[in-house]
């Protein structure tokens, strides 16, 4: 008989006041985010045909589960006469997702010369993309057996410089005319996405705390798990547990979404093991995708 998965494969909607997140994640098998409102994913182990639209992907690391689907992502936008995503890779990763993209345009009968790359763009940890006039996003290093990223989105927002508050609007507009400078940027943690982890990040990255949402990875959950946990740069439940004793406060996120768990696991198995380490005050605040 087949093992019992706690989900066949389906995408799941988390609805928040400002986005709605469609998301998928089991370790080994597949992981993808999307966040449609922002035109950002995070991941591509599939495409779904909401993935197409989006413009900008951003890819943790290149193990099969989380870039499986990134050039099918490039196929079909082409196919469907959109103009070229851009995936923001870790910046060791550049050279082997060309080879690879290049050798799939091979087998599927692309002649030599005709090769158009998919838009790579390889970034390191403390990198700064500004996406548009009010987004942006930050790169940092996570902890797992190959290189890989983590990405916070940013709000960016203008915020009137002390001297300036309280002036009417229309004299904000004749200094605008004027070319002078009366407004700060507020850059605003708004989403973190780590990929597959150990619990060193979070020590290493107290940041993502800020993040309105964060996507963690709680891969193992068992007894005598904990050291494959380490063994393979992921993250065990007691792990979790034993950060958020030792740094309280730094999760301060509205919501956390709990993800890429082992597929050996049920539903049942994931809810209790939670429900029944993890402490209630931060279970109050935690989304479990399965
Ligand atoms: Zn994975
Ligand atoms: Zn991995």
């Amino acid at each position: 008989m087949p093992p019992k998965h706690h989900n066949p494969g389906l995408p799941i909607k988390l609805k928040f006041p400002q986005e709605t997140i469609i998301a998928f994640s089991i370790s080994a098998l597949s992981t993808y985010v999307l966040v449609p409102e922002l035109n950002c994913a995070f991941d591509m182990g599939d495409c779904t045909l909401e993935a197409v639209p989006i413009e900008r992907v951003f890819v943790s690391h290149a193990h099969g589960d989380h870039t499986r689907c990134l050039f099918r992502h490039d196929s079909l936008r082409r196919l469907m006469g959109m103009a070229p995503a851009t995936y923001y890779v870790p910046e060791e990763t550049v050279a082997g997702f060309t080879a690879l993209a290049e050798a799939w345009s091979t087998l599927e009968g692309v002649r030599a010369g005709q090769f158009n790359p998919p838009r790579l763009k390889g970034l390191k940890g403390g990198d700064v993309v500004r996406l548009h006039r009010q987004l942006a996003a930050k790169a940092f290093p996570v902890r797992h057996t190959v290189p890989s990223l983590g990405y916070t989105l940013l709000d960016v927002r203008k915020k009137l410089k002390p001297e300036f508050q309280g002036r009417p609007g229309h004299e904000l507009a004749q200094l605008r005319r004027e070319g002078v400078e009366f407004e700060n940027e507020v850059w605003v943690p708004r989403l973190t996405f780590i990929g597959d982890s150990t619990i060193e990040t979070l020590y290493r990255e107290p940041h993502v705390g800020e993040s309105r949402i964060l996507f963690l990875e709680v891969t193992f959950l068992l007894d005598g798990e904990q050291e494959m946990a380490r063994r393979r740069g992921h993250t065990h439940v007691d792990d979790l547990v034993q950060f958020l004793r030792d740094c309280p406060g730094v999760l301060r996120n509205e919501h956390i979404v709990l993800k890429h768990f082992s597929m050996r696991y049920d539903r049942d198995l994931i809810r209790h093991t939670l429900q029944a380490k993890l402490p209630g005050d931060f279970l109050e605040r935690v989304h479990v995708l399965i």
